[in-house]
């Protein structure tokens, strides 16, 4: 068989976070009852008109900024004609001729190698509502609480050669626009959507092949599953000696299949024209400083910070600023408390575990930086051992409360006086005399089980350091 290269190109609608739709006052917030975030203007009565919410352009100006794009300082909407029922106007207000960012590029690392992954443009536009189809088939009904949520598309080069860069672009793409608090880009919930285009062509050709562009993509699992299914559809098509038909494809990701939805449209369909009822928009220099001088310090940055500032592997660094609040909630931590180790560990081993065990993001953390800092400190001092510690700490994890009055509330610190711990290793000694005579037998093991068993006589509360040496002594 040949050898043949798969070429992806993406399309990701990122939904916006304003608190307002983008060319009207309704909120765009998540999961109201139906049809209440509604008005005249989104949902497309005659004569309504649209007002330009300038957050939006903000938004995507600072994506753009972030991605290397060119800003197009006269930018401009075009209404994409076409009909379909959660589409009130009959026309989707969007860019075509002058989206507002051009020509940028995303750098993404692929096992180690580098590649710079285009990005043609980006485009604001607004959602459509959504179709809730009834569960016997009889009818179908419109929500258009999500009509005008803006939107922004980024459309990239076909650049990516493989599932696995597809996904680290994604990543890129996910932390650079979280960051920016521009979106919280969860694929689950729809505010990140991917469309992937797809084509294969023998190896070493500089030709591009047919390509199919892939739907209803929403995790990055099915993502990746899609890419090698559609690769080897496409391959089994040319080696059949048939051609691949440029379409639109929905992926079925219990199946994993993808059937055809439709034929491919070309923008000539849709009758593309600037739309009356917006004016130009011109975007001043000022406007795009200003942007600039307020943009985060990124993930990339953060990272090489982190190393040299406080010593963390770059494994650590990579989990925590995965996400900015976490990133926030660390920084500040290590300002309290001086153990960049220590506190990197409570995030990315315990909070880690605890958010996924919860079905939780990083954004839902609740614990104060203060709080985590003096549980760290707590724990440093050896007023509370380290399990003790582990049991606050998920205590601190459900509802942010102060640890240090927890542990004298719950009398949870540590017996660390030699004294008064002596009388309890006693008492295990003479009661253990089995594990006595192993250990005196030489086998060390049994030291351990001496030490949890004195810990348990102290309800997990003495210094198990402590512990071990008496021990040794008596014995
Ligand atoms: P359209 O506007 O018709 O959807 P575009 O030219 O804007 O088409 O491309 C849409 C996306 O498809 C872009 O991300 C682009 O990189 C990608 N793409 C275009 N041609 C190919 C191809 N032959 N193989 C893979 N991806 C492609
Ligand atoms: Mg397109
Ligand atoms: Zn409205």
């Amino acid at each position: 068989m040949k050898q043949y290269e798969t070429v992806i190109g993406l399309e990701v609608h990122v939904e916006l976070a304003t608190k307002t739709k983008i060319f009207c006052g309704c909120s765009t917030r998540f999961g109201g009852e139906v049809n209440t975030h509604t008005c005249p203007v989104c949902t497309g009565m005659p004569g309504a008109l649209p007002v330009l919410n300038k957050k939006v352009v903000e938004y995507a100006i600072a994506v753009g900024l972030a991605t290397n794009c060119e800003i197009n300082r006269n930018c401009r909407f075009d209404r994409k004609n076409y009909f379909y029922p959660d589409n009130p106007q009959d026309y989707q207000i969007s860019q075509l001729y002058e989206p507002v960012c051009l020509n940028g590029h995303v750098d993404i690392t692929v096992n180690g190698t580098g590649k710079s992954v285009g990005i043609h443009e980006i485009h604001m536009e607004e959602d459509a509502g959504k179709l809730i189809h009834e569960e016997n088939g009889s009818m179908s009904l419109i929500d258009f609480n999500r009509s005008g949520v803006p939107l922004i598309e980024i459309v990239s080069e076909p650049d990516m050669r493989s599932a696995e860069e597809v996904i680290s672009y994604l990543e890129k793409l996910r932390t650079t626009i979280q960051y920016l608090g521009a979106s919280d880009c969860k694929l689950q919930e729809g505010s990140m959507r991917a469309d992937v285009n797809l084509s294969v062509r023998e190896e070493g050709s500089l030709v591009l092949g047919t390509r199919t562009e892939m739907k209803n993509l929403n995790s990055f699992k099915a993502i990746s599953r899609a890419i090698d299914a559609e690769r080897n559809r496409q391959i089994r098509i040319i080696e059949s000696g048939k051609r691949v038909v440029q379409e639109t494809r929905r992926w079925d990701d219990n199946k994993e299949e993808s059937y055809s939805m439709r034929s491919k449209e070309d923008a000539q369909d849709y009758r593309y024209f600037p739309d009356p009822d917006l004016p130009g928009i011109f975007i001043s220099q000022e406007w795009i400083d200003a942007i600039k001088a307020d943009e985060p310090e990124f993930k990339t940055a953060k990272m090489a910070r982190y190393a040299k500032e406080y010593g963390i592997p770059e494994s650590d660094a990579d989990i925590i600023t995965d996400s900015r609040h976490m990133a926030d909630i660390f920084e500040e931590t290590v300002k309290l408390c001086g153990q960049p180790k220590k506190a990197a560990n409570w995030l990315m081993v315990d909070t880690i575990r605890l958010l996924k065990e919860n079905s939780m993001d990083p954004e839902d953390i609740r614990f104060s930086p203060e709080n985590l800092a003096k549980l760290i400190k707590l724990n440093m001092s050896g007023t509370i051992n380290s399990s003790v510690a582990k049991e606050v700490f998920e205590k601190m994890f459900d509802g942010d409360m102060d640890p240090e009055s927890y542990v004298k509330e719950h009398g949870l610190a540590q017996e660390n006086d030699e004294d008064a711990l002596k009388a309890t290793v006693q008492k295990v000694i003479d009661e253990n005399p089995r594990s006595v005579e192993d250990y005196r037998n030489g086998k060390e093991k049994a030291i351990g089980f001496l030490v949890g068993q004195t810990m348990k006589a102290m309800q997990g509360k003495a210094n198990p350091g402590i512990v071990n040496k008496i021990l040794k002594e008596l014995l």
